[in-house]
């Protein structure tokens, strides 16, 4: 059980982890039992990237959908019958929230009766014994793994296996999943799932698939880091005229969805973690007719992807106006005006540009530019105190960065020359440090007649700046700048005065008591007189 929180922890990013906690707060005040399912499972015990969440509660997944946009989730579509939302959250994380359900098929091709059920009713509706898995999400036994069709075995085999022998019968997409997830993860059919699926094939069960797992199944190829070879195999299969008549292997620009997926890498590489579904719908379908584009729009649940697709071309085109303009005419500017563009928009437009201007300053923002960073004089700004502590840092190590991109600056003295009037006061020495045993005694004794020496002066400052800040203390108080910023001059003669006024305060307290009893010795006599 153990393991499984560690490997949930381990090898979700921090934003899917972010939003496992979102789902799990949302879920535990709607009182709904939670648990990952699916594919996220079964990438999490592979070791297969984890490209998306899926989620499934007991209860309506519909209930959370106030609770989970309050913090942040965009909702992309939320379907009534089953009673399953598709999000996502912050960081550009997808996620599923589906309510448990039970699935009676009674007739090829027609939906399924739904019922709600529970997590392990849930299972058995599932596609293939290695999605057919859920890691409770729940206090107390977080991390347990439900597998009662012992997927965890399938993925150690490798293989793709039904959950029964009317799997494909039932909902003939599985077709098309299966032929998805083997291309995927190279993991052949187990020999009676091969045998159904070559059945079920000969058969056209095909036919009888429904549009929503058209739309549904068109959508996941958004998803695929390889969907030239995913589509290949679709047509090779026969899958792929379902998904529309005109689509073909050879439509595709597999070229330029290479370079995008490659251009992806590289932002990776550099922190940019652009959403690519929509660029890969734009290429996929690119030399397909308007009427058949609108089409595959249209059967695509996520509404949010099909609007970004649509929105792809006009806002590159309006980056690639700007970067072309005055707006971006010097490095610097350019810079900036990419630094604020949305990293879908600097990769659509990296793959796309035709223009050698925009195409050159998308080069030089990935490359050469990023470079001058390291022509900042790290060394020489923490010996003039800028460092990050300081609250002008960033500020002032992004002006420099910009000069440097600009060739403002183009020499480290003509660098420091200009960071100079910048820096900071230089702070306060550190406080001697605190001194022990017979020393530390001496000190102490010092500092007290020190302070008494003061208050029998007229409060000397050099007294007060040696004395320790002690709220019991109110003359030291009083004077808190004398004491939180010792002046060289004012702290270096007190330790000496408070050792010579050590004695002579001693001895001054004697004398005093002579005299007086001298005094009352003369008193005595005059009085006897
Ligand atoms: P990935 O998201 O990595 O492509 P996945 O297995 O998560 O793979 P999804 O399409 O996200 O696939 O579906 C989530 C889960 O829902 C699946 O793992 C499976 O358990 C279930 N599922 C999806 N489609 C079907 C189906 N047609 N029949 C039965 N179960 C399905
Ligand atoms: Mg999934």
């Amino acid at each position: 059980m153990a393991d499984y929180i560690y490997t949930l922890e381990t090898r979700l990013s921090p934003d899917q982890q972010k939003a496992v906690a979102l789902v799990q707060d949302a879920a535990r005040s709607a009182g709904m039992n939670l648990y990952l399912t699916g594919g996220a499972v079964r990438d999490i015990i592979s070791g297969f990237p984890i490209r998306d969440l899926d989620f499934t509660v007991q209860g309506s997944a519909l209930k959370l959908q106030k609770d989970l946009e309050r913090v942040g989730a965009t909702i992309g579509d939320a379907d009534d019958e089953s009673k399953t939302l598709l999000l996502t959250f912050p960081g550009g994380v997808r996620a599923e929230v589906a309510m448990a359900r039970s699935e009676q098929y009674e007739k090829t091709g027609k939906p399924p009766l739904i019922a709600p059920a529970t997590i392990i009713e849930d299972l058995r509706r599932r596609d293939f014994t290695v999605n057919a898995m859920a890691l409770s999400l729940n206090e107390g036994s977080r991390g347990l793994l439900m597998d009662p069709f012992n997927g965890v075995a399938d993925i150690e085999a490798k293989l793709i296996r039904v959950l029964h022998n009317y799997a494909f019968l039932d909902d003939p997409s599985r077709l098309i999943r299966a032929t998805r997830f083997s291309t995927r993860f190279h993991w052949p059919l187990e020999e009676r799932t091969q045998l159904r699926y070559d059945a079920a094939k000969e058969g056209g069960y095909i036919e009888h698939i429904r549009d929503s797992s058209i739309g549904y199944e068109i959508e996941q190829l958004a998803y695929e880091d390889d969907p030239v070879s995913i589509l290949k195999a679709y047509e090779k299969e026969g899958w792929l005229k379902l998904l529309n008549p005109h689509w073909s292997a050879a439509r595709v620009d597999a070229g330029t969805l290479s370079t995008l997926m490659k251009t992806r890498q590289q932002m990776n590489e550099l922190g940019y973690v652009p959403d690519v579904a929509p660029a890969v719908l734009y290429f996929l379908t690119e030399r397909l007719a308007d009427k058949d584009v609108s089409e595959i729009r249209r059967a695509i649940p996520r509404k949010d992807l099909v609007e970004a697709w649509k929105d792809l071309e006009d806002n590159a085109k309006e980056l690639a106006k700007r970067l072309s303009g005055k707006e971006a005419a010097t490095p610097s500017r350019a810079w900036e005006l990419l630094s604020s563009a949305r990293p879908e928009m600097i990769l659509f437009l990296a793959v796309t540009a035709r223009q050698q201007a925009v195409v050159q300053k998308i080069k030089n923002f990935f490359t050469k530019w990023r470079q001058v960073q390291q022509k900042i004089p790290l060394p020489e700004m923490t010996e003039l105190h800028i460092t990050p502590q300081w609250p002008q840092y960033a500020k002032i190590a992004h002006d420099v960065f910009l000069r440097l991109l600009d060739g403002k600056l183009r020499s480290r003295t003509e660098t420091l020359r200009f960071l100079k009037p910048l820096a900071p006061p230089p702070p306060p020495p550190p406080p001697s440090p605190p001194k022990r045993g017979r020393g530390a005694k001496a000190a102490a004794v010092a500092a007290a007649a020190a302070l008494l020496g003061a208050k029998g002066k007229a409060k000397g400052k050099s007294a007060v700046a040696a004395a320790p800040p002690s709220p019991a203390k109110p003359e030291a108080a009083a004077k808190p700048t004398a004491v939180a910023k010792p002046k060289e001059s004012d702290k270096k003669p007190a330790k000496k005065s408070g050792h010579k006024s050590a004695k002579p305060a001693k001895s001054a307290g004697k004398t005093k008591s002579k005299s007086k009893g001298k005094k009352k010795k003369k008193e005595k006599k005059k009085k006897k007189r």
